[in-house]
């Protein structure tokens, strides 16, 4: 029986995951720990019928309230940061790391120091401190499964294949909502429009993410530091209709493309069954019926986060942290209508370039408080350069 937690319980990915463990046979998996954020009535319904040891709630002003919906049921209830990196240690085989933004870190190593098996949905971990990531998983044996679609593509494209003659990773992104708007109707574009994806079915900010190919930015730089690979080597493709996920490029020429349905329960259930494969509840594709595939290069004058994220890895060192955070309060920006959908890159590169301004702050070494500390200072410079422009 495998033991598993899932961090980010209530969320996109953390409901597929529940999904599929409630689907799998009785006595596959053991639930540990789950946790979530506002949404304690869920958090607690799920709790209590996977028969999970803790549940708890980010927010401690939700204490009670999960106390009370978890009354009788034997599940223990728990709030507050402290509460979440102790769940994250508590003994498992395998947790799902799906806490959405820099808040996922923490818990994340918390979960790899106790040797547990992190199956990564939080990619904000590997953009904001990859490096630490990996060094507190190969420092406590534990692995990282990658888990979002095209990084679980390319990770089960280099099984049992010879790292040294990978010459390039290729990722797919549809291209998003604004993929064929003439590039002048951008800077109009509303959060409405950005919030519609033509493929997956996920999250608002994630969407309007992949409008702005920011959430391709943010995977850009988690496979750099999930894979090692230099950053010249991988390259990013439009590919409208997300079959493709990804193609490893090996020394002979060959192409190696994982294609599968745009289901995240595909991803989650390869990291959930790992190194096992076992039957899942997706969509088996007809190549046929769908005809054809099609792929482009990107633009860089539509997409400038893609340029962003190539600079981001050329500097290095808590530039990811940066990179992420100011890219968060410009999507609250856009979101709430003080900027628009384009400025949302030029606020990130100028944070980027205030910060770097003052040495040693970005370029400081790894650990989880100046990774922190990056954080918040990027949120706060952000936060001025939004109020600049719109006063
Ligand atoms: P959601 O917003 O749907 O869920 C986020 C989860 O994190 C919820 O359980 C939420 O709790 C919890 N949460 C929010 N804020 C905090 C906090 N400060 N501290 C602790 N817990 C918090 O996100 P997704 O499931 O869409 O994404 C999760 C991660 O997976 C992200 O990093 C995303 O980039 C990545 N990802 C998502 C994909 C998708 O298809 N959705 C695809 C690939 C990667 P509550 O809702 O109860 O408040």
């Amino acid at each position: 029986m495998r033991r598993v937690s899932i961090l980010g319980a209530t969320g996109s990915i953390g409901q597929n995951t529940i999904d599929l463990i409630d689907r799998a046979p009785p006595g596959t998996f053991e639930v540990v720990a789950l946790t979530g954020g506002r949404n304690v009535a869920q958090l607690a319904e799920d709790a209590r019928r996977l028969g999970a040891a803790v549940a708890v709630t980010a927010h401690e002003e939700h204490l009670e309230e999960l106390r009370a919906a978890l009354d009788g049921s034997g599940v223990e209830a728990a709030a507050g940061q402290g509460a979440l990196i102790e769940a994250a240690a508590r003994p498992a085989d395998w947790v799902m790391s799906a806490i959405v933004g820099a808040a996922g870190l923490a818990p994340g190593l918390a979960a790899l120091e106790q040797g547990a098996t992190l199956a990564l949905a939080n990619k904000e971990s590997m953009v904001c401190a990859g490096p630490l990531v990996m060094a507190t998983a190969r420092r406590h044996g534990a692995t990282v499964l990658p888990v979002d679609s095209e990084h679980s593509a390319v990770f089960q494209g280099l099984v049992g294949e010879d790292r040294a003659a990978v010459e390039r990773i290729v990722i797919t992104a549809s291209g998003g909502a604004f993929r064929d708007w003439p590039l002048e109707r951008l800077a109009h574009a509303t959060p409405a429009e950005a919030a519609t994806h033509p493929n997956w079915d996920m999250g608002q900010r994630i969407t309007i993410d992949s409008a702005s190919m920011f959430n391709k930015a943010l995977e850009v730089i988690e496979a750099r530091e999930l894979f090692g690979v230099e950053p010249a080597r991988i390259e990013v493709l439009v590919h409208p209709e997300s079959i493709v996920h990804a193609l490893v490029g090996f020394a002979d020429g060959a192409l190696m493309a994982h294609v599968g349905p745009p289901d995240m329960r595909h991803a989650i259930g390869y990291a959930l069954n790992w190194p096992e494969r076992r039957a899942l509840p997706v969509e088996r594709l007809d190549l046929a019926a769908l005809g054809q595939l099609t792929f482009r290069a990107p633009d860089d004058r539509r997409y400038p986060a893609l340029r962003l994220a190539r600079e981001v890895m050329a500097r290095g060192g808590l530039s990811g942290a940066a990179f992420n955070a100011a890219k968060e309060i410009a999507l609250d920006g856009f979101i709430a209508g003080r900027i628009g959908f384009l400025e949302m890159a030029e606020v990130v590169e100028e944070v980027l370039s205030r910060l770097s301004s003052e040495p040693g702050r970005i370029d400081a070494s790894f650990d989880l408080e100046t990774v922190l500390h990056i954080d918040g200072s990027a949120r706060r410079v952000a936060g001025q350069v939004i109020s600049e422009r719109t006063s």
